[in-house]
């Protein structure tokens, strides 16, 4: 194993990586902390090629065929290179091999609306490890709804503006667990101009924060700014509904309407949802994404799921926690949308599953979310749960059950093995060559 004290030390939050010990992971997890990059060693071989084979059910995280034929995935260097029978694609050669043992493969899972603050602390409910504790919730990709809770939050121009490219910069080093985080997500308060949004994206930030948080509570002047920032490659993202804490407000359809950001952020409220007819007109009357969130109103979540089925607009569904939040972190809070979705809502598992992957990938413009060739090789392998009453995954999560989570891996490297947070999967994936 190569690690001087001092590397070992600076890399201690990954443990994960260095309990097993390989070059491979050490090199992983050099590439998401960047202080690190410069004494790293040169790797002499070829490419890192990981085979998993064996898979027993392969779900794309694509809505148009969200199962594949397929029980094998080949990845080249933290990317996908093929997927299909063992037979038909190459698996010489491979550096780590993976059984999956019969078990689930599907595409990390993407939430949608996090709020970080600074490495892997909130201050929301004074939490550490929060972002790790979701990596064993299958979660590999969150998107920051905006740096909120951060204390003392800059509202000024100028330093709204340093507190986003502070929080882009920091994320994009720093990986809890290899969770990537996209962050340096600001909120528009009154006051900014143009020029603002143009050197926001000229400096490497591609999101807003929740609109409604800052001091712009008016459709127009957000319409105003949410155009500009399009303009310039950066999207956005509403807050719907009550106030979530005190201090933040109510924003009702008309303002979502006229404001049209990319996503209507938490359609079914955080927590307190529009009433029922604003819900529906939002579903008919906006194309944008419809994101439910986890720390929302369950029963207008539903609303949600179906007047989108009925719409035939399933494809602009997307799934977040909205965490950390005043009812907390949940770990397992996009396992527990699916579940929901699923079973109430009842609507396929492996569709729910595309609501959390493919679909917000899409909506996101993210390079992973699907397990498809050229995609991030970013997988969480699930079974039933033990002593499910389903007799698979997917009728355990059609039954309200949530799975059991054996294997995630991130960029082609394995970030954990069988979860710490999920009930024990029935049957675990096994590394069998490395
Ligand atoms: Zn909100």
């Amino acid at each position: 194993m190569y690690t001087s004290g001092r590397k070992a030390a600076a890399a201690g939050s990954f443990h994960n990586f260095h309990m097993h010990g390989t070059w491979e992971r050490f090199q992983i997890c050099s590439k998401w902390v960047g202080a690190m990059a410069h004494d790293e060693p040169t790797k002499a071989s070829g490419p890192n090629k990981l085979v998993v084979r064996n898979i027993g059910l392969l779900l794309s995280g694509d809505l148009r065929s969200p199962i594949l034929d397929a029980d094998t995935v080949v990845v080249l260097d933290g990317r996908i290179a093929a997927v299909g029978k063992e037979k038909d694609v190459d698996t010489a050669a491979a550096t780590t091999t993976i059984d999956a043992k019969g078990t689930a493969l599907a595409p990390g899972l993407i939430d949608s609306h996090v709020h970080p603050v600074a490495g892997d602390w909130t201050p929301r409910q004074n939490q550490l490890g929060w972002i790790d504790s979701c990596l064993h919730g299958g979660v590999t990709t969150m998107v920051s709804a905006g740096e909120v809770h951060t204390p003392g939050r800059p509202k000024d121009v100028v330093g709204l503006k340093a507190m986003a490219v502070f929080a882009q910069r920091a994320f994009t080093a720093f990986r809890p667990g290899g969770v990537r985080v996209y962050a340096g997500a600001p909120v528009i308060e009154h006051g900014m101009v143009e020029d603002d949004f143009k050197e926001l994206a000229a400096a490497g930030v591609t999101i807003l924060g929740e609109i409604g948080l800052g001091s712009v509570k008016d459709g127009k002047t957000a319409r105003q700014m949410v155009s500009w920032a399009r303009k310039y490659g950066i999207q956005s993202t509403i807050h719907t509904g009550g106030p979530s804490i005190p201090g933040s407000s109510l924003i009702d359809k008309d303002m979502v309407l006229e404001t049209d950001a990319d996503v209507i952020g938490h359609i079914n409220g955080g927590h307190t949802a529009l009433p029922d007819d604003q819900i529906v007109a939002l579903c008919e009357r906006s194309t944008r994404a419809l994101e439910i969130v986890h720390n929302g109103n369950e029963r207008a979540a539903l609303l949600t799921l179906r007047t989108a089925k009925d719409l035939k607009k399933l494809g602009r569904v997307i799934l977040g926690t909205d965490s950390p939040a005043g009812s907390g972190v949940q770990p397992l809070g996009i396992l527990r949308m699916i579940s929901l979705l699923s079973s109430v809502g009842d609507i396929p598992a492996e569709v729910a599953v595309c609501f959390a992957t493919g679909n917000t990938a899409k909506i996101r413009n993210l390079d992973c979310g699907l397990v498809a060739p050229g995609r991030a090789a970013n997988f969480v392998m699930m079974d039933r749960a033990q002593h499910s009453a389903g007799k698979d995954l997917l009728e355990s999560i059609q039954l309200g059950d949530l799975p059991g989570i054996g294997m995630v891996i991130i960029d082609g490297a394995i970030s954990t093995q069988r979860s710490r947070n999920t009930p024990p999967a029935t049957t675990v994936p096994e590394v069998v060559k490395h």
